[in-house]
């Protein structure tokens, strides 16, 4: 996870932890971020913005188009949805700022394995199940593709 970088939404009242996946893209391909709160300045949503669940990511598609060629795909469809759902540019976890929380949560858990190894497999697995419930129940991004 070294590639990780952290962005502030516009209002500044919100951060995400963005990740690149296949050591591509970087934090030159972004131009901004916007929390539930502040996305709702904008009217429209054009082909460089990919919402979800409230959050608005813009991607500088000048930049990403300099690649068009390393993915496989017609540079219509090079949109910043195709290149967050593809992994290029895309939250570290499910949601902009899981990747914190789901250590956090974890490490507390891994104390478990230390008394008692049978009770710590059996809140991982009840941890990963809660989680992917309520992602899936909130509607994320990650957890339609
Ligand atoms: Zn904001």
């Amino acid at each position: 996870m070294c590639e990780s970088y952290i962005l502030k939404c516009c209002c500044g009242a919100q951060r995400a932890e963005l990740f690149f996946g296949k050591m591509l893209l970087d934090q030159t391909s972004v131009k901004q971020l916007f929390c539930p709160e502040c996305s709702k300045g904008i009217e429209k949503l054009h082909s460089g913005m990919v919402w979800d669940n409230g959050w608005v990511l813009e991607l500088n598609m000048d930049i990403i188009n300099t690649y068009s060629s390393t993915f496989s795909v017609d540079s219509s469809e090079l949109t910043a949805g195709w290149i967050f759902d593809s992994g290029y540019v895309t939250w570290v976890g499910i949601t902009p700022n899981d990747g914190e929380r789901r250590n956090r949560e974890r490490q507390e858990i891994l104390q478990l394995a230390q008394t008692d190894v049978l009770a710590y497999f059996q809140a991982m697995k009840e941890w990963g199940q809660k989680r992917e419930k309520q992602f899936s129940k909130e509607g994320w991004r990650k957890m339609h593709s």
